[in-house]
């Protein structure tokens, strides 16, 4: 952790116009840090969504806090929902966790206001979402926030296959000075000096003043960091253009559905997501794909289906069930092609029209 470090963290900092950005090794370290330094423990009850990469609920357990899964909002809009969360709000409720969906941002104005009166700690999980920028034009106070930085802290994944990579890599922001200074000391062994800087001041002491951990991240990833952070702006517009293309040229009978239609605000689109009818028409449109050489995910199976947390309450989950039953992500990066979301497109379409000629018979 030395100077290209600390420029990645004034750099990506002033990108997203916050007080505080904290380099991590990882988006998972960067949420554990995150309810350690809000004070989230034992007993405590974390309210997040089921519809998200596991690193959140797993992240909670290892704090020994409940995780405590709201439904999302509905199947075109699969980011959790404000009154889902204050149906699931008890007197243990710590924190609330958010994500930003494929870059495209929750309620926050309403989320933001139920935490505020609650004094409940708001953690945004903005891992899809660096870049994203959160449009209210009736709330001035949030109107074109960065993701990351509306609730109290942000964390962020520069996993290889985010929009901003640096192969392993995350990034803690936040606004508030408290919470900057235990971040940086749970980083590195809750130790007040670090290598590095016993090098630039000589002194050969140190004290441990609280239990950390090693998330540091190193120079090589943050020079790998700093120049990505240059290209962020010009590829998301470039997803952007794909998104738009995307929504352009699939044809697809009724009964699909496409996330995120006409939404207002600035999103980094991480992913490209569609709805067939049914989880059947969605195995068959993978194989339909799989064998025109396109790969293809699922983001995100509902968390409760997962063997590990089969003993958490699943529900009220049901938006969340169908959501992780249906979902197909489909490629999605700045240098794609038109060509080849063409080819995609029509394998999509073709194989729709075939399935929906199946079922008629
Ligand atoms: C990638 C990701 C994480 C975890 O980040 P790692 O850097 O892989 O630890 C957490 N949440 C979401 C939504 C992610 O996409």
């Amino acid at each position: 952790m030395g100077p290209e470090v600390q420029a990645f963290e004034q750099e990506f900092a002033s990108a997203l116009g916050v007080k505080h950005a904290i380099a991590v090794a990882n988006g998972t370290a960067a949420l554990h840090l995150a309810y350690i330094a809000s004070g989230l423990s034992p007993g405590d009850e974390i309210i997040q969504p089921a519809t998200n990469f596991v690193a959140a609920a797993n992240m909670t357990l290892a704090v020994g806090a409940t995780p405590v899964f709201a439904d999302i909002i509905s199947l075109s809009e699969p980011t959790i929902s404000p009154s889902e969360i204050e149906k699931r709000m008890t007197s243990r409720t710590k924190a609330v966790v958010v994500m930003h969906y494929g870059g495209y941002l929750c309620d926050m104005t309403e989320i933001h206001t139920i935490c505020q009166n609650r004094g409940i700690t708001l953690i945004e999980d903005a891992c899809h979402a660096v870049g994203a920028r959160y449009l209210d034009p009736q709330n001035k106070a949030l109107d074109y926030r960065m993701a990351g930085t509306v609730g109290d802290i942000g964390c962020f994944s520069f996993f290889s296959n985010k929009n901003l990579a640096t192969g392993e890599g995350g990034m803690v922001v936040t606004n508030r000075d408290e919470y900057a200074d235990r971040l940086r000391q749970l980083r590195s062994h809750g130790m007040t000096s670090l290598t590095w800087d016993r090098h630039q001041v000589p002194s050969n002491s140190y004290d441990v003043v609280s239990h950390g951990y090693n998330y540091r991240l190193d120079d090589i990833r943050a020079a790998l960091g700093r120049a990505q952070l240059q290209k962020l702006e010009r590829h998301n517009k470039d997803r952007q253009k794909h998104v738009l293309d995307y929504q352009r040229l699939l044809n697809l009978p009724p009964g699909w559905t496409i996330p995120f239609l006409n939404y207002p605000g600035d999103s980094s689109c991480h992913l490209m997501a569609i709805l067939p009818p049914d989880e059947e028409t969605r195995q068959h449109t993978k194989q339909a794909l799989d064998q025109a050489g396109v790969q293809t995910s699922f983001h995100y199976p509902c968390i409760t289906g997962f063997k590990a947390f089969k003993q958490i309450p699943a529900d009220g989950l049901v938006k969340s069930q169908a959501f992780g039953l249906r979902v197909i992500t489909l490629p999605l990066f700045p240098s794609l092609l038109t060509s080849q979301i063409e080819e995609i497109c029509s394998v999509i379409s073709d194989s729709a029209i075939v399935k929906t000629k199946d079922l008629s018979v």
